[in-house]
């Protein structure tokens, strides 16, 4: 049950295609030509790890890639019309598999961890048999940091020495989280922000124009998942409220202006939280280090405000608050903990 219910939350419903050709992939031009030439080849690694920041697309090339490795056309990138290729595109191909975080049936929230019985069930246990119909049998495990150190110990052996036709690609916007054992054992492509003019393609193909679009673009940060899927609008308001913990967290007098922000966030998925932290305290830091502050002024400003040394401690705290939400901290507490000490 528990299973179907993740089904529907987080991998693409039935009915809503999901891209599998390369054109329509915006952005990453090296890491497509890199992969492109390892599909060519016959070469591509039999454990991969995707690793980059949140929404850039890591998830959404892991998909492509893993609709190239079972496609039959003679390209090294899915031709999108064989039978293979319209499978994954409606996510029913049997031998392209996601594990991601369950839904924990008692509370109806979302599991925090990747459970070792899911490593189990749902990759070691069909491991042993060859792929239904497909070239490859295929596991994409997203978010990869969420498995826990037990979850990743139990694929140690199958990452090392895996059937000939097996295929990991583990997706993480945080494998500093990963064992050392798990993260040597994958070859690694690492993806980066996509660029300004990249955003503007995005914002088109999404279908925004003029004022929406440069909020749009602004607000995702280099993230084109955060524009595709909208939540560029919450986004948007969540940016603002951590600038604003970032600008005016060490004033005392502001803290009553700040409560309400802190608690707003505090209701919000924590991961989309500190990710957007993550990437303000990255971008405060950038700001702070080119001359005339860079092009965003409120970014300087705060970057001012706060100075090199609170900066690298607000990102050292936050590099610790993944163990603090999966201890189940008070997210408001968090916030505070990180924004309000110098
Ligand atoms: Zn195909």
């Amino acid at each position: 049950m528990a299973k179907k219910k993740v089904q529907e939350e987080h991998d693409v419903p039935v009915i809503m295609e999901r891209p599998v050709t390369i054109d329509g992939f915006f952005g990453h031009a090296r890491q497509v030509a890199l992969l492109g030439r390892l599909l060519e080849k016959g070469m591509v690694s039999s454990s991969l790890l995707f690793s980059g920041p949140a929404s850039v697309g890591k998830a959404s090339l892991a998909f492509r890639l893993a609709a190239a490795l079972q496609c039959k056309a003679p390209l090294p990138w899915a031709c999108g019309r064989c039978p293979s290729c319209l499978k994954a595109q409606k996510g029913v191909h049997p031998d392209i598999r996601f594990i991601t975080l369950e839904v924990n049936e008692d509370t109806g929230k979302e599991r925090k961890e990747i459970l070792v019985r899911q490593a189990r069930e749902d990759i070691i246990g069909h491991l042993s048999l060859p792929p239904y119909e497909g070239r490859k049998l295929i596991f994409i495990v997203d978010p990869a940091e969420a498995m826990n150190a037990e979850t990743q110990n139990a694929l140690l052996k199958s990452l090392e020495e895996p059937p000939a036709y097996a295929q990991f690609i583990l997706v993480s916007a945080n494998a500093a989280n990963l064992l050392p054992t798990v993260r040597s054992r994958c070859q690694e492509v690492t993806f980066g922000l996509v660029p300004q003019k990249t955003l503007q393609t995005i914002a088109l193909a999404a279908g925004l124009e003029g004022a929406e679009a440069k909020e749009a673009i602004s607000s995702s940060a280099g993230a084109p998942g955060v524009i595709f899927s909208g939540s560029w609008r919450e986004a948007a308001k969540r940016r603002e409220r951590l600038l604003a913990l970032l600008q005016f967290g060490l004033q005392a007098e502001q803290y009553p202006k700040l409560a309400p922000m802190m608690e707003e966030l505090a209701k919000e998925p924590p991961r989309a939280v500190l990710a957007e932290a993550l990437r303000i305290t990255a971008e405060a830091r950038r700001a702070l280090s080119l001359k005339g502050g860079g092009p965003n002024q409120q970014m300087s400003k705060a970057a001012k405000a706060r100075g090199e040394h609170s900066l690298s401690r607000i990102a050292e705290r936050l590099a610790e608050a993944p163990a603090h939400i999966e201890r189940n901290v008070n997210p408001r507490l968090l916030l505070e903990r990180v924004f309000l000490a110098p």
